[in-house]
This record gives C-alpha cells, structure tokens and sequence, in this order.
C-alpha cells in the first residue's frame, strides 16, 4: 500500500474512533433494543474478514448478530460449473483460472485433480493473463473459467470486445449478488433486520442496486465499506433505522460508491452479456442472478465450443457433515460444523467450499477467528470498555 493511501486508510482503523463507534452500538442496543435479537447479514467475504480479523463480533452484545449471507463466489460456484470446468481441461484444452477454483471439490473431483491426471490447468492472476496465454499458443484451445460477481464480471465479458483470437472462449459462472439476498428474504427461511450490502460489488452496480430490499422487502441497507469504522457505522446506520421503523438505502461508503455506480462497466456488461436465472451452490435457482455470454459472442462460449453441460445436482453440491448451505444463507456459524470444530476441515484440506477461498467464512474463522492479541493492539481491550 503507498504512504498516501495508507494514511487516508489509517483514520477508518484508527483505534481511538473504533472504540467510541463499539461504545456507541453497545449503548444504542441496551437503550433500545433490549430483549430484542437482531440479526443484520452481510454479502461479501470481505466483510467478513473485517468483522472477524479485528474482532468485532466479541466485542458487540450478544443480542446483535452479524451473519454471513452469499458474498463468497467460489463458495456458490455450482458443482455443475466445476465439472464442465473438469470436462473441458479433460478434453485437452488449456483451462486458465483464479487459484481458488483449483482446489474447489466436487464429487466428481477438482481442477487440482484432473492437472494432477495431466490436464493443463493454469493458475492465472486476471483474465487477461488467460488471453495472453491464448495469443502466445494458437495451437492450443484456453479457456478461461471465469467465476465471480458483478467486480469480476465487468472484466470478464469484456474480454469478448478485445477481439480474442480464435482459440480463446471463456466458460462462465458470474453472479449478480442482490438477487440472491431478495432471494433468501422471498424465501422467508431466514428473518434479517438489516443488510450490510457490499462495498465492491456496489462501485459497479451502484446504490440503486439494493434499493428493492428497503422497497419490497422493507429491509433497511446500507452499503458499507470494509475497514473496522465502516463496518461499525453502517450498523449503527441500521440500527437507527430499525429503532426508528425506518427502512432506507443508505450509503455509508459514499468515498467509492454511487447511487449510480458505475456507469461505463455496466455498459460494458449491458453490452456483452444477458441476465437470466443463475443456479447458485447451496441455493439453488436464482431468478435474474446470471450473467451468461450474449447470443452474437457464442463463438466465444466455451460451453458450446466443447459440446459440455451438466445439469445441476443440488444434493452433490454440500459433502456429508458439511454445513456451507446453512453458512452462506445466514443460518449456521462455522463453529456449528462438527468438522470445523474438530479441525478436520483445514484451508490446507478444505472438505467444503466455505474453506477454500480466502472470502469463505470457514476459512476466515479458521485463520482469523482468534486473535485476542490483535483485537487488543487494535482496539485495546474491550472487556472493560463497552459494557
Ligand atoms: Fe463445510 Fe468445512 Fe465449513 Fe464445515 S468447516 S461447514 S465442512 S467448509
């Protein structure tokens, strides 16, 4: 990080301005919410991270619960997607990806197994590493698997207006994230006070992406960004919004994100892909939650370039003892798997996908989970600070 922009991050770590912010939503609970349980979801890995590297939870009342919704792509990539992905590399192509996806396993397998088999499967920083890779081998056929939300996205289809060569097509599984939580809200499995929407996602759709959970749902949001005082002010936010029977859209990451967002990328993905129902690992059919390749950038659609499509196999997508479907939609903690609990699953040996990636929650709480001394540095030490 350079010295500027470390400095202009420092103010929202700064440990003084933490600790009155954790005072603030300490009081606002006792004073108005007492008996009350709040539960207030996020969408995005990051988040996730931020709430569990510097401790937060610990340090908030017991009645407000922060919990994890989809926001981890390689968590909800389907197992269908994985295997066209292994069925392709197995066809001899060069499949390129994000690390993550090599190590995501399905019954049928990972990526990891099929280049451990042989297979050229290539670990690749962006997509643009991908169709470099195509350009320097016209004898191969790469592919890029792209998977990911809407940040992600926007690069990805792009890629088809770069006029790629011949042998290049990409295989794709990209998600729109605010149809999945009206997802979850519609289904009415899981009851949420309030929306921490995601910051990322947001400098692209914009603000107005979510503004049907305040609408329809009467869901109060607020899109926050994803340093410790972010996070805490966007609670508060909600919390006053629910004490106040209010449900708005409100932007607490006003320094990158817009009610619009922006508008160039979404030409761009307007212009490259179509939005139709997406099948999400651990939920299902999402209606509106797909970006898939328009109908005239077929030639570019490795799908059908390799003849491949797997329908999806909703009782393949968790392993046995596993409990990521309940993780990602807001129901279980990690430390409700017997697995986690025991160390059987590991970031080194993930059994499931919300240990795989460094977005899914498994992961966080495994790696991150404990850091009393860190949260101590940071913040000092709350236990006599917030009661
Ligand atoms: Fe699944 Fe592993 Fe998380 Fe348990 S610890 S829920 S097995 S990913």
């Amino acid at each position: 990080m350079k010295g500027q922009e470390a400095k202009a991050l420092s103010k929202f770590r700064d440990p003084a301005v933490t600790r009155e912010l954790v005072r603030k939503v300490n009081s606002m609970v006792k004073e108005n919410f007492q008996g009350t349980h709040i539960k207030l979801m996020h969408v995005c890995g990051s988040h996730e991270h931020t709430i569990t590297y510097f401790g937060l939870r610990p340090l908030l009342p017991e009645s407000l619960e922060l919990v994890a919704g989809p926001g981890c792509p390689v968590c909800v990539c389907s197992t269908a997607d994985i295997r066209e992905a292994i069925e392709i590399a197995r066809k001899g192509a060069t499949l390129c990806t994000f690390g993550d996806m090599l190590r995501d396993r399905t019954p049928y397998g990972s990526l990891d197994d099929v280049r451990g088999a042989g297979a050229d499967v290539r670990m690749v920083y962006s997509p643009q590493d991908a169709l470099k890779i195509a350009r320097e081998n016209p004898q191969k056929k790469v592919v890029f698997f792209g998977v990911g939300f809407e940040t992600t996205s926007a690069p990805i289809s792009s890629l088809v207006r770069d006029d790629p060569p011949e042998n290049f097509t990409i295989l794709t599984s990209l998600k729109r994230t605010s149809p999945a939580v009206e997802a979850l809200l519609a289904g009415g499995e899981i009851a949420i006070d309030g929306v921490i929407a995601p910051g990322h996602v947001s400098t692209i759709v914009g603000g107005n992406d979510w503004k049907n959970l305040p609408q329809r749902f009467k869901v109060p949001t607020t899109v926050s960004g994803f340093e410790p005082v972010d996070v805490l002010l966007a609670i508060l936010e909600l919390l006053e919004q629910i004490r106040d029977g209010k449900h708005e859209l409100g932007i607490e990451y006003q320094r990158l994100v817009t009610l619009e967002g922006n508008v160039l990328a979404q030409k761009m993905l307007a212009e490259t892909t179509d939005i139709r129902e997406a099948y999400w690992r651990a939920m299902g059919n999402v209606p509106g939650s797909g970006y898939y390749l328009k109908p005239k950038f077929e030639q570019y659609d490795a799908r059908k370039e390799f003849g491949v499509h797997f329908e999806p196999e909703p009782k393949k997508d968790i392993p046995p003892g596993c409990k990521c479907h309940l993780i990602v939609t807001g129901r279980a903690y990690p430390s409700d798997c017997a697995l986690f609990n025991k160390k059987a699953c590991r970031p080194d040996a993930p059994s499931g996908p919300c240990m795989v990636s460094g977005e899914g929650t498994c992961y966080i709480w495994y790696r991150f989970g404990s850091t009393p001394e860190l949260r101590r540095k940071l913040i000092g030490n709350p236990a006599s600070e917030v009661s």
